[in-house]
């Protein structure tokens, strides 16, 4: 049996009327810069994540650079960041000219431990970029103290997050901004880039428009520096064409969460009760499954953890089983941040989440079928070590 990591061919079949049409839409207005779709867009997302503004850009790596932008954040300043992430979240604040200063992460949650951000802050911080990983929200309560407490800025990055909720506050909605990504392979994804930065603030939602087209206000007068960072008309369409659908997927995926749990207890593996994988009195080693720590997690994957984690990918590649490693090696050990002088060690929870972690199939139309197949050939694979 062959089941992929994510299959957006099943999600494009089931809806490819709508799709088409809203696309067709576009093409007969052969208006694709900005345009009618990307301002019912932003609406429309503004609205779905509880914020009163929502700005189109171009991806969500440009979304956090966008604010960074706005905030006048560049050379001399720093931004706290988690190392256990996709690098657009600490290379925006290269990009800018600023420092990322890491932080470790909680292994519960994979999100970054907000005990300790205050010890990291200097009179150069700027800002905190707390992401929610996987598609939980990090501790926003306690990021928000530490920043009120020190003046700092929060920029949500809430790529993998959308609609995920932390004590009924939706991602994005908590922090002065929320960025967002469309990219494929995310839970509201478009058909190429795109991304969103949502705002509770008038003038900040001001700045950011005209920060995505060259800072231009009126058009061809510029008092500020911008980029190009439009949403186009084509990705928004389709982005509003999916919206319909996002809390019926995320249901499906929170149903696969579920499923998964019940189908792992059932196979008799030995399940670790902390938050690393232990070698176990059966002798066969554990196996650690995802933590629901906030009300909404919107499922962006689904991460087990165990010991053996390559070995288990490789044998699960061989049966035909698709899985991904988010992320490999830590922000901090990266080559092109080996200027910061970081050491191995220096973030130990997100180094051995780096080597344990795997993300299996979790998209919405995953089968019953192939999620007993999925975990009856982990089961062979971790008792087979035994
Ligand atoms: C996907 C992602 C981004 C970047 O979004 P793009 O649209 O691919 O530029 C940033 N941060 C995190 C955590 C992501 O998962």
């Amino acid at each position: 049996m062959k089941v992929p990591l994510l299959d957006l061919k099943a999600q494009y079949m089931a809806i490819k009327a709508e799709i088409d049409a809203s696309v067709a839409e576009v093409m007969e207005s052969q208006q694709f810069i900005l345009g009618p779709p990307v301002q019912k867009c932003e609406q429309a997302i503004a609205q779905y994540s509880g914020c009163a503004y929502g700005v189109g850009v171009s991806s969500g790596t440009d979304a956090l650079l966008v604010c960074l932008m706005a905030e006048g954040i560049g050379p001399g300043d720093e931004v706290i960041t988690t190392p256990y992430t996709f690098f657009a979240t600490a290379g925006s604040i290269a990009r800018v000219g600023a420092k990322p200063v890491f932080v470790d992460i909680d292994p519960a949650s994979y999100n970054l431990d907000p005990a300790q951000i205050e010890a990291k802050i200097t009179p150069h911080t700027r800002a905190i970029i707390p992401v929610h990983l996987y598609g939980q929200m990090a501790d926003m309560d306690a990021v928000m103290r530490v920043a009120e407490k020190h003046q700092l800025v929060v920029i949500e990055d809430a790529a993998q997050a959308i609609g995920a909720e932390h004590k009924g506050r939706r991602a994005g909605s908590i922090g002065q901004y929320g960025c967002f990504s469309f990219f494929p392979s995310k839970n509201l994804g478009a058909a190429g880039d795109g991304g969103m930065v949502v705002t509770g603030d008038a003038r900040r939602a001001e700045k950011l428009i005209r920060l995505r087209a060259h800072g231009s206000q009126p058009k061809y007068y510029h008092q500020v520096i911008g980029g190009n960072f439009r949403l186009d008309s084509l990705q928004a369409a389709v982005v509003l064409a999916k919206l319909r659908h996002l809390d019926a997927w995320t249901s499906a995926r929170q149903h696969n969460a579920s499923r998964y749990n019940r189908l792992f207890a059932e196979t008799g593996l030995p399940i670790a009760e902390g938050a690393q994988p232990s070698a176990s009195k059966a002798g066969s080693p554990s196996l650690v499954l995802p933590r629901i720590v906030t009300d909404r997690h919107i499922f962006n994957q689904y991460v087990i953890r165990v010991a053996h984690r390559d070995a288990l990918r490789a044998a699960l590649r061989e049966k035909g089983v698709g899985t991904e490693i988010y992320y490999p090696v830590p922000l901090h050990l990266q080559e092109c941040f080996s200027y910061l002088g970081y050491r191995a060690g220096a973030f130990p929870e997100s180094e051995s989440a780096a080597t344990e972690t795997l993300a299996l199939p979790i998209y919405p139309e995953l089968s019953e079928t192939q999620a007993k197949y999925v975990v009856q050939c982990i089961a062979e694979v971790l008792s087979a070590r035994a």
